[in-house]
């Protein structure tokens, strides 16, 4: 290795070593912190944030990106001269004071939109919604794009993709899944998820969990499951990735899917390939793929048949008395249960991708000047109409349900529809390569891991989005994948 390689390295050490830091703050802020320290953590997370993008930007990283770029012999050096001279870009196109405003903005933005919420007032929230609009238009043209501003931001979460890829596949997925969706209201087939409702305590659905993340190839050496009210995934570094899960007594389904889903989401974490350890490529290549981890396990493995033929017996052994009656098929129609609902989160395997797809159309007018913030209430609800056949009576059950509008982000929605098509794609690969029936029935997943280490996980920021799907599949984001898989499998639970 060469001295200035080495130098870049020392600096790739010192952001990630920052990086850490910020990430078991963030870890520790939303398990276990007392309410009272809050406020001096928030400090130090603006401090830390401010370390790291001053590294990112230094004159000494565009020196050593300067020298390296078309010079380095090692590949993984040049892909994370590569990856490190985006973020010097992306951050610095931006001037600082118009940054620093903008965070200011948002951070009011998302306690208005608080209020705005639990007033159910839509005009309180507008203006400031407006004010984000302009700026994430300015920083389109800052960062730059091609045929379509909202590709500029696009881009920060899902590398490579375009809105010219996305109209196609969404326009052929929205119009599928609307077809299923009619299908599944006409149907005679019923299906009672009530009865899953039934009291299971919490050290139960714990030790469920844990015995499910155990067979998926999950490391406690290298992690730990936690309670939270909002669960998630976090990687502090590749040795140490946390999950978080909630229970709900009354619904076990929050924390046993929420714990697979999460689960997924870990797995890449834990197993990007160690090569990379040493610099900024032993993180995911984006949000789409990493969504597609979870989405894998959560619904391809863990809300399929042959999972629950055979994990129906340790989910009876574990579940309190009420639950001994229900039959295998109905309590497997129940898991699957399809009704279109107002909120996102709440949605199903099977609707979830038409909030998403409303989501994406409305802000790629935002940002292109062709909607007005003042007309988003009336053109959400026309859509869930359209698309899932209810419409909401009022703004919290539309438009103010989610967050990240008014926390600034716009781009970041598709990455969940994506993940979906990505999971459906590798799953349709994955069962031409394994007999993922046989290992399901084994009851131990290391092989459904080994192969999604193999094929995703290990290569890190190494590849783009796309390039993963095109390596592994060999050919690009296709929705057809996911439209059969749901086709097939919703044709067989509700008959039509
Ligand atoms: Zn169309
Ligand atoms: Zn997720």
């Amino acid at each position: 290795m060469t001295s200035v390689e080495n130098q870049f390295i020392e600096l790739m050490k010192e952001i990630k070593g920052y990086t850490e830091a910020l990430a078991l703050i963030h870890w520790d802020l939303r398990t276990k912190i007392p309410k009272k320290g809050m406020e001096q953590r928030a400090q130090v997370i603006g401090l830390l944030s401010e370390k790291i993008h001053q590294l990112n930007t230094s004159d000494q990283m565009k020196a050593l990106i300067d020298q390296l770029k078309g010079v380095t012999k090692d590949p993984i050096i040049e892909k994370a001269v590569e990856v490190c001279e985006e973020e010097y870009n992306k951050s610095s196109k931006i001037p600082v004071e118009e940054f620093k405003a903008y965070v200011t903005l948002r951070s009011k933005s998302e306690t208005v939109w608080q209020e705005a919420r639990s007033e159910n007032n839509f005009a309180l929230l507008q203006p400031y919604l407006e004010e984000l609009v302009n700026y994430n238009k300015k920083f389109a043209t800052y960062w730059g794009y091609h045929a379509n501003k909202y590709d500029g931001l696009l881009n920060n979460y899902e590398p490579g993709l375009t809105t010219s890829i996305l109209d196609k596949v969404f326009d052929k997925l929205k119009h599928a899944l609307s077809d299923l969706v009619k299908n599944i209201a006409e149907s005679k087939i019923e299906v009672d998820a009530s009865q899953l409702l039934h009291h299971f305590p919490k050290t139960d659905q714990e030790q469920f969990s844990l015995a499910i993340l155990d067979k998926m190839g999950y490391d406690f050496d290298a992690g730990r499951l936690d309670e939270t009210i909002h669960p998630f995934a976090i990687g502090i570094n590749p040795k140490d990735v946390r999950v978080t899960t909630r229970y709900d007594e009354n619904d076990f389904r929050t924390a046993i899917f929420g714990t697979i889903h999460e689960g997924g989401h870990a797995l890449y974490e834990q197993n990007f390939d160690p090569d990379l350890y040493q610099t900024i490529l032993a993180n995911a290549t984006s949000m789409g793929i990493h969504e597609s981890q979870s989405l894998f396990w959560e619904n391809f493995v863990g809300r399929s048949r042959h999972f629950w033929e055979n994990h129906f017996d340790l989910f009876r052994k574990i579940a309190p008395v009420s639950f001994q009656s229900i039959p295998f098929e109905s309590f497997f129609k129940a898991i699957n249960e399809v009704k279109p609902s107002y909120i996102r989160i709440e949605a199903d395997e099977l609707t979830y991708s038409l909030h998403i797809i409303i989501r994406y159309e409305l802000e790629k007018a935002l940002i292109n000047g062709d909607l007005d913030t003042k007309d988003l209430p009336e053109a959400w609800n026309q859509k869930m109409e359209d698309y899932l056949g209810i419409k909401p009576t009022n703004d919290q059950q539309g438009v103010l349900q989610d967050i990240h509008w008014a926390a600034g982000d716009f781009g970041y929605f598709p990455t969940y529809a994506l993940g979906y098509m990505y999971a459906a794609q590798l799953n349709h690969k994955l069962k031409q390569d394994i007999d993922i029936e046989a290992i399901i029935k084994s009851g131990d997943f290391e092989p459904i891991k080994a192969w999604m280490t193999e094929h995703v996980h290990r290569h890190g920021k190494m590849k783009k989005p796309l390039e993963i799907i095109n390596d592994v599949t060999g050919e690009g984001l296709n929705p057809d994948y996911l439209i059969n898989y749901l086709t097939d499998k919703y044709k067989t639970i509700y008959k039509f």
